[in-house]
């Protein structure tokens, strides 16, 4: 088999057939709920909005070509991600290391120390009222170019508010309606249906709902979705809303931290979270809460908010994600990992008092392992940073109180990213910022930043990028040159899973994938604030 060259890619198409493919993909995406939200003219603190309009999610108009073997890797390598992360969470003494405010990232870190505070509280007061978590993770992995051959990469691990799973199922069969309908124009032999992969991570996300669901065990119960009041990408959660009812005949009450300031309130003796509803006499029962919002510092305007995220913690309700288990998706934990001696902390039961399924972390360290890029702290004064220093030809003298971690951080800049313990996008700083950002960066700050080693994706393949017209007015005057551009891109895989785990069980399972594309000339890859655009993958 030979293998793929990325830069013949996109396949050469007529402006004629441009327009074709973007007039189907957008039609598409219009009438299958493909969409966002546009932007809002009068954004509200408190209260989502009314939708009058929508737009098409930005979009790829041929899906982007992916190994087959580094595909499948990715998603088999899920269950064990999976697994790990519900045991970093069930890892108390771990996650107050690492992420703590005593001892770990929290000291520096004035979110990460909040939530963790507010954690050790509730558990020092017996207050833990539901031994479940649930994760809907999704693991974000880049292509790597390494000696003429292809890695597949971590980005990072998220296990908080993972989104896009609808969208992405709809991107995929997007791609492949075009495919029926136009065959591409026959433009590539590789876009047949045999390389276009199945996606169905809606069910399967919901899946994860509905097994914590019947694990609280009140069939009248209802799901709460934590929502941000200028979510725009309300189309993507609402799907999961319509599939949990239609198919598992469960119901969901989305409300905002401010709103449930009011109506959530704990039943004094067994803990379980009630909500008081405008619309309905009688109060709702709650099984499951999952936080779409609450990942970002300003998630939480004022101190209240706080209070109000900690009674949800306190209530029997199955958290997606509870506190310890959105710690344990914090960037710190991800470098920790990479220390020597530290994965095989979660190969057993040590440390974790935790018994598990059968899957045997050990024999997946090595798959696990390989998918890490370089990362260390930027206070790091390990000895093995500083015995890099050492072959470094411009270390020069150590530098009074700078620690290794930082002066190593300073050397490798220009194929280095350096990330803040911060969610969402738009917080990291690259490459050649990096000297300037030292600079600048106080001494008690540093503990807080991680440095990771660029992943660099292969060269010269571009895509034709879709984006809704600009104005949100109606106002589309029709120009194809605006509406599509080709640029060189850098796609990332996201691979799916759940897993519903406490004390000594744990039920997981990959459940999906996205692809999302953003131009090279963009450093990040956030689809809401813009950058990049829903993709999927031709298999090659
Ligand atoms: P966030 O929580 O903000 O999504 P990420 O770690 O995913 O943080 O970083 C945001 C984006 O930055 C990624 O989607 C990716 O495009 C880019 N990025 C992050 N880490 C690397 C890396 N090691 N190599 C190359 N690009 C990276
Ligand atoms: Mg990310």
């Amino acid at each position: 088999m030979t293998s793929f060259n990325f830069s013949t890619w996109p396949p050469q198409l007529t402006p004629e057939q441009l327009e074709a493919l973007t007039l189907a993909a957008t039609t598409y995406a219009l009438s299958h709920g493909l969409l966002y939200l546009p932007p809002s003219q009068s954004p509200s603190n408190t209260q989502p909005r009314i939708p009058t309009t929508a737009i098409h999610a930005p979009l790829s108009l041929i899906p982007t070509p992916f190994p087959r073997a580094q595909f499948q890797a990715a998603r088999e390598l899920q269950s064990v991600y999976n697994v790990l992360y519900a045991r970093v969470a069930m890892d108390t003494h771990f996650l107050d290391a690492v992420m703590g405010a005593e001892e770990g990232v929290g000291k520096a870190d004035e979110f990460t120390g909040t939530l963790w505070r507010g954690w050790k509280k509730i558990r020092e007061h017996g207050a833990l009222a539901q031994p479940l978590h649930l994760g809907l993770f999704r693991s974000d992995y880049l292509l790597h170019t390494a000696e003429d051959r292809l890695a597949l990469k971590q980005v990072e691990f998220n296990t908080i508010s993972s989104s896009f799973g609808p969208l992405s199922e709809r991107a995929a069969a997007m791609h492949r309606n075009i495919l029926a309908s136009t065959s591409y124009f026959s433009a590539s032999p590789h876009l047949t249906a045999d390389n276009f992969p199945e996606n169905s991570t809606t069910s399967g996300l919901v899946e994860g709902f509905s097994k914590a669901h019947e694990a609280y065990g009140v069939r009248d119960a209802r799901i709460l979705f934590v929502v941000q009041p200028n979510e725009r990408n309300v189309f993507d959660q609402q799907w999961l809303e319509y599939e949990l009812l239609e198919k598992h005949q469960i119901h969901v009450v989305r409300q905002t931290l401010a709103d449930l300031a009011v109506s959530a309130s704990l039943d004094p003796s067994t803990h379980a979270l009630i909500l008081t509803s405008p619309t309905n006499s009688s109060p709702y029962e709650i099984s499951a809460i999952y936080f779409h919002a609450t990942y970002t510092p300003s998630d939480f305007p004022s101190p209240s908010y706080y209070d109000t995220r900690f009674l949800l913690e306190r209530s029997r309700a199955i958290k997606c994600p509870s506190l310890p288990l959105q710690l344990a998706g914090g960037k710190k934990v991800q470098e920790a990992l990479t220390r020597p001696g530290v994965l095989e902390r979660f190969f057993n039961n040590e440390g974790a008092k935790w018994g598990a399924r059968a899957l045997d972390l050990t024999a997946h360290a090595a798959d696990i392992r390989a998918t890490w890029m370089g990362m260390w702290a930027l206070d790091s004064e390990d000895v093995d940073i500083a015995a890099a220093l050492d072959h470094l030809p411009d270390a020069g003298q150590a530098q009074g109180s700078v620690p290794p971690g930082t002066r190593l951080a300073r050397l490798k800049a220009p194929s280095l990213v350096l990330k803040p313990q911060r969610e969402g996008g738009g917080n990291n700083v690259y490459r050649e910022a990096i000297p300037a950002f030292l600079d600048a960066l106080p001494t008690e700050e540093r503990e807080a930043w991680i440095a990771m080693e660029m992943i660099e994706t292969p060269r010269g393949v571009s895509a034709y990028l879709v984006r809704a017209s600009p104005s949100s007015s109606g106002t589309d005057n029709g120009s194809i040159e605006k509406k599509v551009v080709r640029v060189e891109v850098i796609s990332e895989l996201g691979i799916f899973g759940y897993a519903l785990f406490g004390e000594g069980e744990v039920v997981e399972r990959e459940v999906g994938w996205l692809v999302r594309t953003k131009g090279t000339e963009s450093n990040e890859g956030g689809v809401a604030a813009g950058f990049s655009v829903l993709d999927s993958v031709v298999l090659v």
